[in-house]
C-alpha cells in the first residue's frame, strides 16, 4: 500500500492520547492523579453557556460566512484593540474551529514545500506536525533553562537560512511557562523584520500570568513587525471553552484571505452556536476570566512549593499559563519497580503503573528529560499527585 509520504510523516497528539487514556481509567475507577492535558477544570461561565442556548433557540443554526461571523469578527478587533493595542479589520481576522485550527491554517497559507520554520523547544507538541502537514520542515532550537527556555537573537541567527520562512513563537509557554518580556520580544522582532520572514506568535494562554507579570504581542513594536506577523488566539484556556473548539487568527489581508480560502474547502466555517457564544465571552464582564487566573496562580505557588521540597528534581517558576515543566534527569540510574529509570518517559510510566499519577513526559515536546505537570485540576487533586509523587521519590531514592 503506497500512502502519502506527508501523512505518514504526522505523529498522533500524545497530550490527546494520555488524557484520553486518563479519562477511561477514572471512569473504570481507578483513583487517578491526572496532571495531564491543558484543559481548566472550570466550567465554561453561565453567561456563555446561556448565549449558545439562546443561540439554538433562536435558530442560528446555519452556515456563516467560512472566516466567521461579521459580528464575531468585530469583537475580535476590539479586543485587540482593547487588550493588545493592536488594529485590525474584521476582514483581516479568520475564526476557525480551535487555535489549532488556526495554527493549521496559518503554516498553509505561508509555507511552500520544504520552507523551514523555526520551532524553539521546548515546544508545544503539535507545532512540527503542522508545519509537516503544511510541507514544511520544522528546525528545531534549544533554548535553556538558565535563560528561562526563552530563545534569543543569538539562537536564531544560529539556524537561520535562505530558506527559513517563519518562526513560530509561543508566550505564555505551553510547557514551560515561560512569558517574553518586552525587551526580549524586540530583539526577536527586530530579527523577524531584518530577515524579512513571518511570525506565527501562539497567544493562547495571554490572560494566564501571574505576579504581575505582564503578556505582550510581538505584532505590537511597529507596523513592520505587525505586518510580518500572525497572532493566534482561541477561547479555550481563557474562558474554559476547550469542547466549544474556537480559535482565530489575525494577520495582513493577503493572509487571512488565504486562511479563509482554505477553510472554506475544508470545514466551511466554525460553529455557529459557539460563535455566538464567543460574542459574549468577548463583550462581557471579565470578572470570571480573572477569577480564574487568581485561582490558577493560588494552584502555581502551592505546586511550585510542594515541587521545591522533592530532592533530584529541578524546575523554574512558571510565570504563565497552567504547566510545571520539571527535569527529572536527576532520577535516572535507579531501577525502580522492575523499571530502569532513564528517561522521562520511564518516570512517567512508573508514576502511572505504581503511583496511580498520570504526568506527560515531554520527548514529543522535544525535550526527553523532564515531565510536565498541568495544574488545571483541582487543589485536591493537584495535593494529592504531589503526595504521591513525593512518595515516589522518598521511597525509592
Ligand atoms: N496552542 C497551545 C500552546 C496550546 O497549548 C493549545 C492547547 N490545546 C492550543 C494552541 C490549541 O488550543 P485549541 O485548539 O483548543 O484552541
Ligand atoms: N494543548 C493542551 C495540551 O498541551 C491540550 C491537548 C492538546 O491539544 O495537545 O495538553
Amino acid at each position: 500500500m503506497k500512502l502519502s509520504k506527508r501523512g505518514l510523516q504526522v505523529k498522533e497528539s500524545s497530550t490527546l492520547a494520555i488524557t484520553a487514556k486518563a479519562k477511561k481509567m477514572a471512569s473504570e475507577g481507578i483513583d487517578l492523579a491526572a496532571f495531564t492535558a491543558g484543559e481548566p477544570d472550570f466550567d465554561t461561565p453561565e453567561h456563555i453557556r446561556d448565549e449558545a442556548i439562546r443561540a439554538i433557540n433562536i435558530g442560528f443554526t446555519r452556515y456563516t460566512p467560512s472566516s466567521g461571523t461579521l459580528e464575531l469578527r468585530k469583537a475580535i478587533c476590539d479586543k485587540l484593540k482593547r487588550d493588545n493595542g493592536l488594529t485590525y479589520e474584521p476582514a483581516q481576522i479568520v475564526v476557525s474551529n480551535g487555535a489549532k485550527h488556526s495554527l493549521t491554517n496559518a503554516f498553509m497559507a505561508i509555507l511552500n514545500e520544504g520552507e523551514e520554520v523555526i520551532v524553539p523547544a521546548p515546544f508545544w507538541l503539535s507545532y512540527p506536525e503542522m508545519v509537516h502537514i503544511a510541507g514544511g520542515k520544522p528546525v528545531v532550537i534549544e533554548s535553556s533553562s538558565a535563560n528561562g527556555y526563552k530563545i534569543t537573537r543569538k539562537e536564531l541567527e544560529s539556524v537561520y537560512t535562505s530558506k527559513t520562512k517563519a518562526l513560530i513563537l509561543n508566550s505564555p509557554n505551553n510547557p514551560t511557562g515561560a512569558v517574553y518580556s518586552e525587551a526580549e520580544l524586540k530583539e526577536i522582532a527586530d530579527f523577524i523584520v531584518e530577515k524579512d520572514i513571518f511570525v506565527v506568535a501562539d497567544e493562547i494562554y495571554e490572560e494566564l500570568v501571574y505576579s504581575g507579570v505582564k503578556h505582550v504581542s510581538i505584532a505590537n513594536f511597529n507596523e513592520e513587525i505587525f505586518k510580518r506577523t500572525i497572532v493566534i488566539n482561541g477561547f479555550s484556556k481563557g474562558y474554559a471553552m476547550t469542547g466549544w473548539r474556537l480559535g482565530y487568527a489575525a494577520a495582513v489581508k493577503e493572509i487571512a484571505d488565504i486562511m479563509s480560502n482554505i477553510q472554506s474547502h475544508m470545514t466551511s466555517n466554525p460553529n455557529s452556536i459557539t460563535q455566538m457564544a464567543a460574542i459574549v465571552a468577548l463583550n462581557s464582564d471579565q470578572t470570571s476570566v480573572k477569577n480564574m487566573c487568581v485561582e490558577f496562580e493560588k494552584r502555581r505557588d502551592y505546586i511550585c512549593d510542594r515541587a521545591a521540597k522533592i530532592p533530584h528534581i529541578s524546575f523554574n517558576r512558571p510565570d504563565g499559563a497552567f504547566y510545571l515543566y520539571i527535569d527529572v534527569s536527576g532520577l535516572y540510574g535507579k531501577e525502580v519497580k522492575g523499571t530502569a529509570i532513564k528517561s522521562a518517559a520511564d518516570v512517567g510510566s512508573v508514576l502511572l503503573t505504581s503511583y496511580d499519577t498520570v504526568v506527560v513526559p515531554c520527548a514529543d515536546f522535544g525535550a526527553p528529560n523532564h515531565i510536565r505537570l498541568s495544574y488545571a485540576i483541582s487543589m485536591d487533586d493537584i495535593k494529592k499527585g504531589m503526595d504521591r509523587f513525593e512518595r515516589f521519590v522518598s521511597e525509592n531514592y
